[in-house]
C-alpha cells in the first residue's frame, strides 16, 4: 500500500482524511506541531510532532519514510486574525509550504494534494462559482492559498514531473459520524459551531453577523459541505495522482447553499434548545454568496457526496460537541 504523509493531520480536516486513508490499510505518516492539532486525532499511522519550519527534521522525515505522496492540511485558518497578523499567515502558509515543497523536489517526490479554500475567489462574480473565476482573494488568509496555488501551477509547468491537486474547499462541517473525532480548535470562529456552543451555554448568546445582504433573507449564504464527503474527495484525488493523473484545481461543495438564519433554525431544531440570537453589523470581508459549482469534481472524479444534508451535518457535529465535553477532549 501506498506511503502518505500527512501535513497537519493532527488537525480537524487532516484528522478525518487520516481516519479514511488508514481504513483503506494506507501507510500513514503525520507530521503536525500540534499548535492546534491533537495526539487524540491522530487515529492511524505514526505521528511526528514537528515544524514545518524546521527543513532538517522534514528532511530526516522524508528520507526514512519515503512517501509516494504528500498531504498538505497543516495551515493557519482564522480569517480575522490573518487580518492582524498577515506576516505569520504568510510564514505559516506560504514560506512553510516552499519548505516541503523543496523538500519533496529534494528527495523526488512528486504527489502533492493541497488544502486550498473558496476564499481565493474573493466575490465572485458567478454563483455557483466555476474553478475558473479569477483568484480574487479578500482576505491575507485567501492570499496565502492563492499564492501556493500558483507557486503549485509554476512547478507543474516546470516539467520536473510535480504532480498536484488542490481542493477548493467551501464551508467544512460536521463530524466524523462514529463520533471518534471532530473539529476541536481553541477558539471557534464558524458558524455551526458558534452555535452548537451557545446552545451548550459555553456562549451567552449568538450573533448574526448582517442582515442586510443582497440575500433572500438578508443573511450570508454558505456551502455547507460534510467533513467526511471532503475526505472521501481527497481519497479519490489521492489516488488519480497514484494513477498518473495530471494536475488539477476542483471546488469541493455541494452545489447548494444555507443561509445564516436558516443555520441556526437548523441547530435549534437539532438540539432541541432555543438559545438567544441577536443581529449584529456585518463582519468585514464576508461574501454574500458562496456556493461550488461542483460539476467539475464530480465529472472528473465521479465523487459522489453522502452526507448532502445539513441536518445529519450539524447532528453529527452536535455528537461530537458532547462527546468532548463528556470525554474532555
Ligand atoms: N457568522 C455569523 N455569526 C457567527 C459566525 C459566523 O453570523 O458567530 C456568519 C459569517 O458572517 C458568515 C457565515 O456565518 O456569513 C459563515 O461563517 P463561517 O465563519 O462559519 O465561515 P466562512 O464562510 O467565513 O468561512
Amino acid at each position: 500500500m501506498a506511503k502518505i504523509l500527512v501535513t497537519g493531520g493532527a488537525g480537524y480536516i487532516g484528522s478525518h482524511v487520516v481516519k479514511l486513508l488508514g481504513e483503506k490499510g494506507y501507510d500513514i505518516l503525520t507530521y503536525d506541531n500540534l499548535s492546534t492539532g491533537h495526539e487524540w486525532a491522530v487515529l492511524y499511522g505514526k505521528l511526528i510532532k514537528a515544524d514545518l519550519a524546521d527543513k532538517e527534521t522534514l528532511r530526516k522525515v522524508f528520507k526514512e519514510f519515503k512517501p509516494d505522496a504528500v498531504m498538505h492540511f497543516a495551515a493557519s485558518i482564522v480569517v480575522p486574525e490573518s487580518v492582524r497578523d498577515p506576516l505569520k499567515y504568510y510564514r505559516n502558509n506560504v514560506v512553510n509550504t516552499l519548505n516541503l515543497l523543496e523538500v519533496m523536489e529534494e528527495v523526488g517526490v512528486k504527489n502533492f494534494i493541497f488544502s486550498s479554500s473558496a476564499a481565493v475567489y474573493g466575490v465572485p462574480e458567478k454563483i455557483p462559482i466555476p474553478e475558473t473565476e479569477p483568484l480574487n482573494p479578500i482576505n491575507p488568509y485567501g492570499e496565502t492559498k492563492a499564492t501556493v496555488e500558483r507557486i503549485l501551477r509554476n512547478l507543474t509547468n516546470s516539467g520536473n514531473g510535480f504532480k498536484y491537486v488542490s481542493l477548493r474547499y467551501f464551508n467544512v462541517a460536521g463530524a466524523d459520524p462514529e463520533g471518534k473525532i471532530g473539529f476541536a480548535y481553541p477558539e471557534p470562529t464558524h458558524l455551526i459551531i458558534r452555535a452548537l456552543k451557545t446552545a451548550k451555554g459555553e456562549f451567552e448568546k449568538l450573533e448574526i453577523y448582517g442582515t442586510d445582504y443582497p440575500t433572500p433573507d438578508g443573511t450570508c449564504v454558505r456551502d455547507y459541505i460534510h467533513v467526511m464527503d471532503i475526505a472521501e474527495a481527497h481519497l479519490i484525488a489521492l489516488e488519480y495522482l497514484l494513477d498518473g493523473g495530471e494536475s488539477e484545481v476542483l471546488n469541493c461543495g455541494y452545489g447548494r447553499g444555507f443561509s445564516v438564519r436558516e443555520v441556526i433554525e437548523t441547530v435549534k431544531k437539532v438540539t432541541g434548545i432555543n438559545f438567544k440570537v441577536v443581529e449584529a453589523p456585518r463582519r468585514p470581508g464576508d461574501p454574500a454568496v458562496l456556493i461550488a459549482d461542483n460539476s467539475k469534481i464530480k465529472k472528473k472524479f465521479s465523487w459522489k457526496p453522502k452526507y448532502d444534508n445539513l441536518e445529519f451535518i450539524i447532528k453529527t457535529a452536535w455528537n461530537w460537541e458532547c462527546i468532548k465535553n463528556r470525554d474532555n477532549l
